[in-house]
């Protein structure tokens, strides 16, 4: 017979209760690694081109100390990081089955590394796109890859459904 006064469901339910608050705490809490193959030598420049807006995605990536420059339009040429519309290349560069990538969907990039040091990165954005795709496009621009175990609300998770812009650990320096 159950007894559902018994101390001992009481124990165990207090139990599982902290139990899952430690859990819900630790993501919270724990270091997220973000790897970073490669790096600009200097502050990046990120251009846009026709029909982005980036006055958003770079307070944000301003606020959380990355070290980019706003320029007033596109860097033809130029060692920069380019932001353009272009489904063409979204569907060229769209990432295969080993590596799929939801938030790809809805942009893309394509890094230059030159012997450790990135010199230029181009993101491809859907017309449309939010400033969350576009953070996370030119985070990735900065060098910086998807954490393993990635918290969700993390800027840098890969599944454009639990991608958010509050959680910057291991992007932020
Ligand atoms: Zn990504």
């Amino acid at each position: 017979m159950i007894r559902y006064n018994s101390p001992w469901l009481l124990a165990g339910g207090l139990v599982a209760a902290v139990a899952a608050a430690v859990f819900v705490g630790w993501g919270r809490v724990r270091s997220v690694e973000v790897p970073r193959p490669a790096r600009w030598a200097h502050v990046a420049s990120v251009c846009p081109g026709p029909g982005v807006r980036l006055a958003e995605p770079m307070r944000l990536l301003l606020t959380h100390e990355q070290a980019v420059r706003a320029e007033p339009g596109a860097c033809d040429g130029r060692s920069a990081i380019h932001v353009e519309i272009s489904e063409a290349d979204i569907d060229r560069l769209r990432p295969s089955e080993a590596t799929w990538d939801a938030v790809e969907v809805r942009g893309v990039y394509e890094r230059t590394i030159t012997l450790g040091t990135i010199t230029d990165c181009r993101v491809y954005v859907a017309d449309g796109a939010d400033t969350a795709a576009i953070v996370h496009e030119v985070a990735h621009c900065l060098g910086h890859d998807h954490p393993r175990n990635a918290p969700t609300g993390h800027v840098m998770h890969p599944d454009y459904a639990r991608l958010g812009l509050s959680d910057w650990r291991g992007v932020t320096p």
